[in-house]
């Protein structure tokens, strides 16, 4: 299957409020254009400078995820074109994104990564911690950045069972933090719900999320991460 065939599949297969980001990291810019002029143009990559490279690269109507986890250091250089950024895990970090974002005149949308998998190595927070955070003062003082929804990984399991209590578990909490008054700042524009990806995107659909990250499904296995 090719590229725009992949692609073809996914748009008939996918419910029409889910978002489609073709997950593009490590793939050549010649593979991207293909799924371009298929029609696609959301793009996520998980390493900041070849998203950058990229976005320099191609047509700029691409709207660019950042979906890996991200260091300080390294969002000036994505500040200027980001569309969303999945993996926000601090306030240190939303404050860093809201300065490169306020420099470059911009409102940068963000997600919180919620830890839902079992396994130490997956990044996020804690439950109490984000809603912490979205209550907080401080967030209020960052006129530059929004939370919009919050993103997830379950842990990489044939387990079926597990991978659904996993994304329902998420589903829960963005579907409480919707509503919560603390989360006034943010209104309706709480709206996203960034889980699934090539194994458990279907699952994941039928557990409520409403934007899927998928790479290999669409542009074939890496060879690296
Ligand atoms: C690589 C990656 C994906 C896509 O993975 P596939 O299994 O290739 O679909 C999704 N989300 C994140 C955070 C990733 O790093």
């Amino acid at each position: 299957m090719t590229i725009a065939e992949n692609l073809k599949r996914f748009k008939n297969e996918l419910p029409e409020n889910v978002t489609l980001v073709a997950v593009s990291k490590t793939k050549p810019v010649s593979d991207l254009m293909e799924a371009y002029n298929a029609g696609q143009r959301v793009f996520g990559e998980n390493k900041i400078q070849e998203m950058e490279a990229k976005w320099q690269e191609m047509p700029k109507d691409i709207q660019w995820h950042m979906i890996g986890h991200v260091q300080r250091n390294k969002v000036k250089y994505m500040a200027p074109f980001v569309s969303l950024i999945h993996a926000v895990d601090s306030f240190k970090l939303l404050n860093e994104i809201n300065k490169e974002a306020e420099k470059n005149g911009r409102i940068i949308e963000c997600l919180l990564q919620i830890k839902i998998a079992e396994e130490d190595s997956k990044f996020g927070m804690h439950e109490a911690d984000a809603a912490k955070l979205l209550a907080s003062e401080e967030i209020k003082t960052l006129q530059n950045v929004k939370v919009v929804g919050l993103m997830g990984m379950a842990t990489f399991t044939d387990d079926t069972k597990q991978i659904s209590e996993e994304f329902q578990k998420l589903k829960k909490i963005y579907t409480e933090f919707r509503i919560q008054p603390f989360n006034s700042a943010q209104g309706d524009n709480f709206r996203i719900l960034s889980m699934g990806m090539s194994g458990d995107y279907k699952i994941a659909i039928e557990n409520g999320s409403n934007l899927v990250r998928v790479g290999s499904a669409i542009f074939g296995e890496r060879n690296y991460q």
